[in-house]
């Protein structure tokens, strides 16, 4: 099966809207002559629809970070999967480390913001990942397999078309440090064969998982020639277009 490629930079809580605007201008210029490559960034709530607006038409998609489950309502502070499919959005991501660190996130919300995106026709970006203590605890794949199956419990192969999953391990977000080539590997096939155990083989093969944690020029090639790997979800790195267009031209 053949998986079209992902490079996708979540700009955290970083820039403010003319920041952004100017940084997406940039990376659409320097994006002149990709292809066979989907790039997406994911600018804060504020700067979205003013990037969405500028990347229109161009060869960047726009994602969120976050979203709530429900509708609408009073629920101060929040914003809906529908307000950000009008925004300008294609994508959203969906339980990144530092939701579930610092805001609570659990695999039960994670579970009810997928079903909430899918019915607005949001793509999916669920994140998944073990702590270095987990890891240490030699609790890696014991952790993943319950974030797959709590984050996707009730829902159909059909409904998760689109979805894309990011193994991101929180030791290495932001920290500089990358898991070697050996344990991207091995989780990267893990869940590759967990998706064809939990859904169908059909649906594993052409589901892409992306890696996530201190991708960066300097170690794209040795992390996206991995045979599981099908992209990057890439912080720190790609809020410089100079750098995130290293990272997307591996695949040029
Ligand atoms: C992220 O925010 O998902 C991430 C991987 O960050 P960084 O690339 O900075 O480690």
């Amino acid at each position: 099966m053949n998986r079209i490629p992902f490079i996708s930079g979540n700009w955290k809580m970083y820039k403010t809207g003319s920041e952004a605007v100017e940084t997406a201008k940039k990376l659409v210029d320097l994006c002149f002559d990709v292809k066979n490559v989907e790039v997406m960034i994911a600018p804060s709530f504020l700067s979205l629809p003013l990037v969405a607006a500028c990347v229109q038409g161009t060869h960047v998609k726009i994602g969120a970070q976050n979203l709530y489950f429900e509708k609408e309502g009073a629920f101060t502070g929040e914003v809906s999967a529908g307000m950000i499919k009008t925004a300008g959005a294609e994508y959203v991501i969906i339980g990144h480390s530092e939701r579930r660190q610092y805001f609570g996130e659990t695999d039960t919300s994670v579970c009810r913001k997928l079903r909430s995106a899918i019915n607005e026709g949001l793509k999916p970006i669920m994140c998944i990942g073990e702590t270095e203590t987990e890891r240490d605890q030699e609790k890696t794949f014991l952790i993943l397999d319950k974030q797959v199956s709590d984050g996707l419990k009730g829902f159909g192969s059909d409904e998760l078309k689109d979805l894309v999953l990011a193994y991101e391990p929180v030791w290495a977000i932001g920290t500089g440090k990358t898991a070697n080539t050996k344990q991207v590997n091995e989780v990267h096939q893990y869940l590759r064969s967990l998706l064809c155990k939990s859904f169908s083989k059909d649906f594993s093969s052409r589901t892409r998982i992306l890696y996530g944690g201190s991708v960066k020029p300097e170690n794209v090639k040795e992390l996206m020639s991995i045979k599981d790997v099908d992209g990057a979800l890439v912080g720190g790195a790609s809020l410089d277009p100079d750098k995130f267009i290293k990272i997307i031209k591996y695949y040029l």
